[in-house]
């Protein structure tokens, strides 16, 4: 499938709309996911125009999992959380709903969290997760 240029976090990645930005470098943005499925889900996508896991090529694939290891650190030291859940879906069948690669930082169990993209946030609730998170990774 070819990288659609208009899809939401291409988007963003161009400022074009906004988002909570808790983490940002050449090659990684990460911020709070609009709907969250828990307190402080955070979103971590390239800037390298991939949709799934198999658009991306290796060495960026390779930077992108240690910037989520970052992430999900500072998530969860953030978020006083005992465990945190990565996953990442590919393709509309596997339930992606924005067709830009990105993973998902849940600092919940995916058995007890919301439904996906379901519920919009208080952007209240999403501003002092955001800055929980921002002073883990010192922005
Ligand atoms: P997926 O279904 O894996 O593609 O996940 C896409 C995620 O993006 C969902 O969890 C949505 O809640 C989230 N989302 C959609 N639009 C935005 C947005 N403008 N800013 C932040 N998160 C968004």
């Amino acid at each position: 499938m070819s990288y659609d240029n208009e899809n939401i976090f291409a988007k963003i990645l161009r400022g074009e709309l906004p988002c909570l930005k808790v983490y940002e470098d050449d090659q990684t943005l990460a911020f709070m996911d609009i709907m969250p499925q828990a307190t402080g889900h955070t979103l971590v996508i390239p800037k390298s125009p991939a949709t799934t896991i198999f658009d991306l090529n290796a060495a960026a694939a390779a930077d992108l999992i240690v910037k989520v290891q970052l992430v999900a650190k500072a998530v969860k030291t953030a978020m006083n959380a005992d465990g945190i859940t990565l996953f990442q879906l590919n393709g509309e069948s596997a339930g992606q709903t924005v067709p830009h690669m990105h993973f998902h930082v849940l600092p919940a169990s995916i058995a007890t969290a919301r439904a996906h993209a379901s519920e919009m946030a208080d952007p209240k609730e999403l501003e002092s997760a955001a800055k929980l998170i921002r002073a883990q990774l010192k922005i």
